[in-house]
C-alpha cells in the first residue's frame, strides 16, 4: 500500500509546485512509482513545471465526472520511468470537486504507486481541503520569512483536526549568507515556532528559476545545490537516514519569535 502526501503551505508562491515536481521526480529516480496530483489551478502549473503540458488529454475533473478512466487520465513522465501525473481542470472552480472525490482518487492510486504526491493550492479553502481529503501525510512548505510562517502555522493546525498521521516541514529559499549575516530567521528560529520535524532544507537555488521556465525539474541538474537538497528529502521519504547539512544558524531573529509568542 502505497502513501498520499499532500505538499501544502497556506501561504502562495513558497514553493510547493517546485516541491511537489522534484519530491515526485527525485523519488521515482530512485525507484519509486510515483503519481502526482495537480490539485491547483495556477499561472506555473504542475504540468508545466514538469514540461507535460502538451501530453495532458484528461484532467481529475474527467475522472470524477466518469469521461475517463483514472489509469487513462494519468500522463507519463517524459524522462522518468513509472512518474505520471493527474492534471488539474483549467475550466472547473476549485469548489467543482468534493473532498469524497478526491479520496477516492488517492483511495485507488496508492493501491498502485509507492507515492501519490498532491500539490495544494495556497489558502484554507475549499481548494486545500480536497487536497488534503485523501492525505495520510503532509509536508508543509514555507520559506524564512514571517507572513509564509505565520500561514504554514495557521495550516498546521487545520492538518492536525485532519486525519493525518505526520507533518513535516520542507524550508525552502533559505539563503545561508544571508542567515549568517542575520538578515533571514534561521531554520532554529522557524522550528522553534512551527514545532513540527523538519524533513529538508532547500536553499536559495537561482537553477529553480530556469528550471520552471525549461519544464525540466531540477532534480534532472546533478550537482546544483536545489538538486541536491530534494534528492536527499527524497531518501528522507524513503526511510534512510541522511542528515540535514548545517547552514549557520543565529539567534538574530529571536525577536520574530517572541513576536510570534505574543501575536497566538
Ligand atoms: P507555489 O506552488 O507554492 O505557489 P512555486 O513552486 O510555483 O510556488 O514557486 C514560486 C516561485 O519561486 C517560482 O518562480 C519558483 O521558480 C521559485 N522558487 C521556488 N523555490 C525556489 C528556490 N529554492 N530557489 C529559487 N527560486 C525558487
Ligand atoms: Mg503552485
Amino acid at each position: 500500500m502505497g502513501k498520499v502526501i499532500v505538499i501544502t503551505s497556506g501561504k502562495g508562491g513558497v514553493g510547493k509546485t517546485t516541491s511537489t515536481a522534484n519530491l515526485g521526480t527525485a523519488l521515482a529516480m530512485i525507484g519509486k512509482t510515483v503519481v502526482i496530483i495537480d490539485a491547483d489551478v495556477g499561472l506555473r502549473n504542475l504540468d508545466v513545471v514538469m514540461g507535460l503540458e502538451s501530453r495532458v488529454v484528461y484532467t481529475s475533473m474527467d475522472v470524477i465526472e466518469k469521461r475517463c478512466e483514472l489509469e487513462k487520465a494519468l500522463v507519463k513522465d517524459r524522462r522518468v520511468e513509472d512518474l505520471f501525473l493527474l492534471a488539474a481542470s483549467q475550466r472547473n472552480r476549485k469548489d467543482d470537486i468534493k473532498p469524497e472525490q478526491m479520496l477516492e482518487i488517492c483511495e485507488r492510486l496508492k493501491e498502485i504507486y509507492d507515492f501519490v504526491l498532491i500539490d495544494s493550492p495556497a489558502g484554507i479553502e475549499q481548494g486545500f481541503h480536497n487536497a488534503a481529503a485523501g492525505a495520510d501525510e503532509a509536508i508543509i512548505v514555507t520559506t524564512p520569512d514571517v507572513s509564509a510562517i505565520r500561514d504554514a502555522d495557521r495550516i498546521i493546525g487545520l492538518l492536525q483536526n485532519l486525519d493525518i498521521e505526520q507533518i513535516t516541514l520542507v524550508l525552502n529559499r533559505l539563503s545561508p549568507t544571508l542567515v549568517k549575516k542575520g538578515n533571514m530567521i534561521s531554520k532554529n528560529d522557524v522550528l522553534d515556532i512551527l514545532n513540527i520535524d523538519l524533513l529538508g532544507i532547500v536553499p536559495e537555488d537561482p537553477d529553480v528559476i530556469a528550471s520552471t521556465n525549461r519544464g525540466v525539474p531540477l532534480v534532472h541538474n546533478n550537482g546544483s545545490p536545489g538538486a541536491e537538497a530534494y534528492m536527499r528529502i527524497a531518501r528522507r521519504m524513503i526511510g534512510q537516514r541522511i542528515p540535514i547539512p548545517e547552514m549557520r544558524d543565529d539567534n538574530f531573529f529571536s525577536n520574530i519569535l517572541q513576536w510570534f509568542s505574543r501575536n497566538k
